[in-house]
Order: structure tokens, then C-alpha cells, then sequence
């Protein structure tokens, strides 16, 4: 949700001055922010309503997976001045504008028509995909995946340069090198959020050495760095990552050794994507016995692949919490709760999401026992026995 987020763009390697340009360069509508008593640094995307004088503070965190939109579904979307994506999520919206602060991982780039849209397997969607996310509630996007340069580097900086104009900040995929060594912070309730994004690979395409800040590969090394310095500016470090088989409901040993690494360089929670179908959530815990929380997939939010648990999503919600006494900081994390969605679609007609509690009335077979079984598969490594 919106009300008490604003995202700050701390610099990680360069100074204030420059801070101050990007700020103009970025936002140049948003200058009037300053008087609200911002300093330049900031990028306050949404009002912040929240004091500075309480000893507790807690937000609710929550993610959804890929925004993977196929011909099918944006021909679906069509209006007669564009596309209208929001009536696809109007049944999930209200679930979705409950946490703090939302993250969705944006597939496909949201370059628009001029560049001329696409799908499977090189996409470009309407720049109204993205209004309908923020339309719903979402706060930011991961966009490094391996669609980030489907249609190539000056596709994805549009695509940016749509994310920018409608505010929505976004991480994983950068305009410049500068972009790229901004760190996102969202704050929310005083509880200060950094968002971090890689992913394993780019389908083959190779990055351009001299554009190398398009799209964050992994890369062990600069994951810890960035890591270090996020740890300095926030109080939790959520990465979105890419990763893991496609179709399969488990994630495997490369992805869990990544995690635990993760883990024990200071990540609180990792959001991971690529396999189209949820892979379930555990506590992990680093060599001093702090707990995270890794979610290996949150599957497809809202795509046009069906059936196989590709039509089967979801938002996890995670509650974190601030405790100051004494100079004391407490950080603490609650048992995640998780919401499991469905998108609707008949002969590739009549996309739309439904809480999959919902879904037997559409249609979808033994729903009850799948909406058991998704909640097991989820919630069962992170639930007191
Ligand atoms: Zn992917």
C-alpha cells in the first residue's frame, strides 16, 4: 500500500551533489517535494504521513511474482485509447493494497506500443501494465530477469523511462551507471527497506561491455558489496532474485546454496522468481542464528501461461518489526502468512485474477484440495509444527 512509503534513493558511491542532479534528472515533477522538508537525496514517491518518535515501528512487507504478459493476455487488455489492465486485478486489489510496502518482479519490459509490443518469446508490453500495478497497490518492481534485454538495451531504458515517469521505482535493470549505484530504499512507518535485484542470466543475450549497468547478473561478489553498503543504509535488505528450473515445484541445491550465501551476508528476505509455479518458503538462518526468510518462487502473478501451476499464484506478506531502548536495535521478523491467487482464462479469453479460494466457482477442478495443497506447499517450512 501507499500511504506511508516513500522511497528514498541513497547514494551508495557517489556524493550529495550529484544526488541532487539525479534527484531533478529523475523526478522533475516531484521538485516540489522539497518543501515538505525532504533533502535532495530523497525521492519521496508517495505522502508519508508518519511521525519519528516511536520506540516500535513495524511495516508489512509483501511480494508477488512475474508480471508476464503474453499477446494473449494484452489483446484481452484492449480499450479503445490503449489497454486497461486493471479490471484483470480488480478481484485481488484489496488484498494486494493491505502491506506497507509491495514488490512484484515485472517480467516483461513495459517499453509500449511505439517501439511495437511483443510476446513469447521476446515481449514488450504496454506501458499500461505497469499503471495497473501501481493501480493495485504496488510500491516497486524487480526488473532484472531474463527477459530484461529481450528487445534489446534501448527497449529496456524506455521501459525505465515509462517506470520513471509514473514514479514507480523500480530495481535489477538501471538507466546508467549512476542509476545502477543508487541504492533503493523504501521507508515505511519508520522501518527503512532496501531492495536489491539479479538474476542468473539474460536467455543467451550478453550484456554490452559498455552498457554493463543495464541489468544486474549475479555475481557473488558484487552481491556482497551491495549487501555491505545496504546494511549501512537499511534496516532490512528483501533481494529479488531470479533464479531456479523452470515448471519445477522445488527449488534445488544451486538455488538453496545461494540463499544460505545470502543469508550469511545480511539478506532478511529473499523473494526468488523464474519457475512459473510457486516453490515453497523456509527460515534460514546465518552463522550467528539470525533468521531469514527465503520464498524460492513466487511463481506467475499475472501471465497468460495456464495450467501445470502456472496459472496458480500468490502474495507473501511478512510483518517486520524495530525495537530501539536503550541504543539498543531489535529487528524481528513474524511468520509469514501467504495468499494464493488465480488467474482466470477461457480459451485464452477473459483473463483475470481471483483468489484461488474462489477459483472452484470459475471453473478450476478440486479447488478446495488445491488451495490446501498450494497452502502446505508454501507455508509448511516456515509454520511452528
Ligand atoms: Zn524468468
Amino acid at each position: 500500500m501507499k500511504k506511508n512509503v516513500q522511497l528514498y534513493i541513497l547514494l551508495a558511491f557517489i556524493g550529495a551533489s550529484i544526488a541532487a542532479f539525479a534527484f531533478y534528472k529523475l523526478n522533475p515533477d516531484n521538485a516540489d517535494n522539497k518543501k515538505e522538508g525532504y533533502t535532495s537525496s530523497n525521492l519521496p514517491m508517495k505522502q508519508n504521513d508518519v511521525g519519528t518518535k516511536s520506540i516500535g515501528r513495524e511495516a508489512t512487507l509483501g511480494a508477488v511474482g512475474d508480471i508476464l504478459i503474453h499477446d494473449r493476455v494484452y489483446n484481452e487488455a484492449k480499450v479503445d485509447d490503449g489497454f486497461d489492465f486493471k479490471p484483470m486485478l480488480a478481484e485481488v486489489k484489496e488484498a494486494l493494497e493491505k502491506p506497507d510496502v509491495l514488490l512484484a518482479n515485472q517480467e516483461t519490459i513495459v517499453a509500449g506500443e511505439k517501439i511495437g509490443l511483443s510476446s513469447y518469446p521476446s515481449f514488450n508490453s504496454p506501458h499500461e501494465v505497469a499503471d495497473a500495478l501501481v493501480d493495485a497497490g504496488v510500491d516497486i518492481v524487480t526488473t532484472a530477469n531474463n527477459h530484461s534485454l529481450d528487445r534489446g538495451v534501448s527497449a529496456q531504458k524506455q521501459s525505465l523511462e515509462y517506470l520513471n515517469k509514473i514514479n514507480l521505482p523500480y530495481v535489477g535493470t538501471f538507466a546508467s551507471e549512476e542509476d545502477q549505484q543508487k541504492l533503493r530504499v523504501l521507508e515505511s512507518n519508520g522501518i527503512k527497506i532496501a531492495y536489491l535485484s539479479y538474476t542468473y542470466g539474460l536467455n543467451g543475450i550478453s550484456v554490452p561491455k559498455n552498457e554493463a549497468y543495464i541489468v544486474n547478473l549475479i555475481d557473488k561478489e558484487k552481491m556482497k558489496k551491495e549487501i555491505a553498503i545496504a546494511k549501512k543504509q537499511a534496516d532490512f535488505i528483501v533481494m529479488g532474485i531470479h533464479w531456479g528450473i523452470e515448471y519445477e515445484r522445488n527449488p534445488n541445491q544451486e538455488q538453496k546454496n545461494l540463499a544460505q550465501f545470502l543469508v550469511d551476508e545480511g539478506v532478511d528476505i529473499i523473494f526468488g522468481g523464474h519457475p512459473h509455479v510457486l516453490q515453497p518458503m523456509e527460515w534460514l538462518y546465518d552463522k550467528n542464528g539470525e533468521k531469514s526468510l527465503v520464498v524460492y518462487s513466487l511463481g506467475n502473478f499475472l501471465s497468460g501461461q495456464a495450467d501445470d501451476y502456472r496459472d496458480i499464484g500468490g502474495m507473501v506478506t511478512v510483518k517486520v518489526s524495530k525495537t530501539e531502548l536503550g541504543g539498543k536495535t531489535t529487528k524481528k521478523m513474524e511468520v509469514p502468512s501467504f495468499y494464493p491467487t488465480y488467474v482466470y482464462s477461457k480459451n485464452d479469453k477473459g483473463y483475470k485474477m481471483v483468489p484461488l479460494e474462489d477459483a472452484g466457482k470459475l471453473g478450476l477442478p478440486d479447488s478446495k484440495q488445491n488451495y490446501q495443497e498450494i497452502m502446505t506447499h508454501m507455508l509448511k517450512g516456515v509454520h511452528p509444527k
